[in-house]
């Protein structure tokens, strides 16, 4: 069964309500990266070791350019998580209020929009019944 106009309507002032509920955001994507001393006696540098305490990083491109954030302490990092996870959640609201946007344009008619003709369109039809007639 198709979605109703009433029912997407409701879907899109339902994603509407939740932006102001986003805390602070920021771009970017947050990797471990798994730390080796590089003492061929440490335990690290065995093969299967899991390293040292990971470094935690936070990349985005800026200009083009990928930049590279570390935290100095972990209250940084969680910080920094909560914040980027907090922007994911704002590009699923967005884009799922898109596709909702889309389905209404699709199925709104058009006379809801707009109600009889505008005066340059009976000034062009007018125009054309005339040029039609032969005058
Ligand atoms: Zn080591």
């Amino acid at each position: 069964m198709p979605d109703s106009l009433f029912a997407l309507e409701l879907h899109r002032s339902k994603l509407l309500q939740q932006f102001p509920g986003l805390g602070d955001l920021r771009p970017g994507s947050i990797t471990a990266v798994v730390r080796r001393c590089g003492k061929p006696t440490c335990h690290c540098a065995k093969p299967d070791d899991p390293g040292h305490d990971p470094q935690f990083r936070l990349t985005r491109r800026v200009a083009g350019k990928t930049t590279t954030e570390t935290f100095p302490t972990p209250e940084a990092f969680r910080k920094a998580q909560q914040e980027v996870s907090e922007f994911h959640r704002l590009q699923e609201i967005s884009q799922e209020l898109i596709a909702v946007n889309e389905k209404i344009c699709a199925l709104r008619p058009a006379q809801q929009t707009q109600v009889g003709w505008t005066p340059q369109e009976k000034k062009r039809l007018l125009q054309s019944i005339r040029r039609w007639r032969g005058k």
